[in-house]
């Protein structure tokens, strides 16, 4: 691992920055990024941009039609597409089910796939959570039972991120109740304008609807859309949740939340004087930036062990995802605390323009609030802190 400054890194944050500066349209800048996927016409419109400039799959290797970039590389481009406010990419395509397309899929679900993904024409979401099967995933019970050519889904799924505004889904679903439960688990694609699927929302603490229950009646999907064998379900899922868990810690979200804090710190007021005037502030927020700090060694240091294929990468990954979310919930809340009277203003939807709203704080506090409410699942989603804890100790002391 080495802590040298590296020019070529930074010759390549100029070009990036150069690239938003020229190609990232203005009226697509400055909505929220931090919690929510951004809005389905922002994001497709964005991803063609960065398809057209050959950038469109920052995670995936050269071969696979992606830039090919180092983990530093992602980082950097990751860092300054927030900082200028450019919308999100769909990371249920490009972080989780692209890697596994590009490592299991047949040719022609690659055909039928990765274009789509890269063009950002077509959006996915996670169909594995189910109602008593979260931490406990191979428990799952929906069940695809063979006819034919098709395979018959009957069940729900839980927790199903932007199903509402997805057009397909990567499901987990039994197809084998004879044997280990882990052995009888299949990996299926299925377009959401299939017959039979239903999606309800649930609202969650932030007010705002990302989240739903998806439930599947009679549900018919061709056979040739099972990913690898069937019963590889686990073997996959496992792949795929080892790159869930090693990018949570949102590092550029961090960043961004430290930006503004700063920002905040000169420009709110307690009486007369700025907030950084107050010693327990200025500690509190010392304090934050050396926590930043050591995440972004901590990233390094993963970057290196996954440079080198080594195996503690994994549980060095979970170390990241406890690390990075508790920090995403302790900042955001201190982000409400900084905007006084402010933070405590609740915005319907944080894609709201809040045109004509007199905020003093407007580009820094607007959503502020929803965030900090939806921080309160990083601990959660992408699996659990105390299941994280499970693997660090297990990998640790070989267990
Ligand atoms: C905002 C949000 C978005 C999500 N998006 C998706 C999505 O798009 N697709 C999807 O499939 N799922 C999604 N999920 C579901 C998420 O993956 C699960 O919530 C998570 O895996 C935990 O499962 P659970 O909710 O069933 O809790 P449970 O597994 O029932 O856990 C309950 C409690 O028990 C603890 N616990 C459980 N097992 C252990 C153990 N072995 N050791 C120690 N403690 C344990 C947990 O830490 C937790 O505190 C999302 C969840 C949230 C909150």
């Amino acid at each position: 691992m080495d802590f040298q400054p590296d020019a070529g890194l930074d010759v390549f944050r100029e070009e990036v920055r150069a690239f938003l500066r020229e190609n990232l349209p203005a009226d697509l800048t400055g909505k929220p990024v931090g919690s929510v996927r951004s809005m389905r016409p922002d994001l497709m419109r964005w991803q063609k941009i960065l398809n057209r400039k050959g950038w469109s799959a920052p995670y995936w290797a050269k071969q696979d039609g992606g830039t090919g970039w180092t983990v530093l590389q992602r980082l950097v481009f990751d860092e300054e597409c927030v900082a200028a406010g450019a919308p999100t990419q769909d990371g249920f395509a490009h972080k989780l089910l692209g890697p596994v397309l590009n490592a299991f899929a047949s040719d022609e679900q690659k055909a039928a796939h990765v274009p789509a993904i890269l063009n950002g024409d077509r959006l996915w979401c996670q169909g594995f959570s189910e109602p008593g099967s979260g931490s406990d995933l191979a428990s799952l019970r929906t069940r695809a039972e063979r006819d034919g050519d098709f395979y018959v889904v009957n069940g729900q799924k839980i927790w199903t991120s932007y199903a509402h505004e997805s057009d397909w889904i990567f499901l987990l679903v039994r197809t084998n109740t004879e044997v280990k439960k882990q052995a009888g688990i299949s990996f299926l694609l299925v377009d959401m304008k299939t017959p039979g699927i239903t999606v309800r929302p649930i609202r969650s603490i932030d007010d705002c609807h990302h989240l739903n229950e998806t439930f599947f009646d009679n549900v018919r999907v061709p056979a040739a859309n099972r990913v690898g064998a069937e019963g590889d379900g686990w073997a996959i899922t496992k792949f795929l949740l080892n790159n869930e868990h090693a990018s949570a810690a949102d590092l550029p979200i961090l960043r961004r939340y430290l930006i503004q804090l700063r920002k905040l710190a000169t420009t709110q007021r307690m009486g007369r004087d700025p907030l950084i005037a107050q010693p327990g502030f200025a500690q509190r927020l010392a304090r934050l930036e050396a926590e930043v700090s050591a995440v972004t060694m901590l990233v390094h240091r993963v970057a290196a062990l996954e440079q080198d294929h080594s195996h503690a990468a994994h549980a060095m990954g979970s170390i990241l995802k406890v690390r990075g979310t508790e920090l995403q919930q302790r900042i955001s809340e201190f982000l409400v605390e900084a905007l006084g009277d402010y933070g405590a203003v609740a915005y319907p939807e944080p894609h709201d323009p809040c045109d004509g709203e007199p905020l003093p704080l407007q580009g820094v506090g607007r959503g502020i609030a929803n965030e900090m409410f939806f921080r309160r699942a990083s601990t959660i989603y992408g699996g659990t802190s105390e299941v994280q804890r499970g693997i660090i100790a297990k990998m640790l002391f070989q267990l």
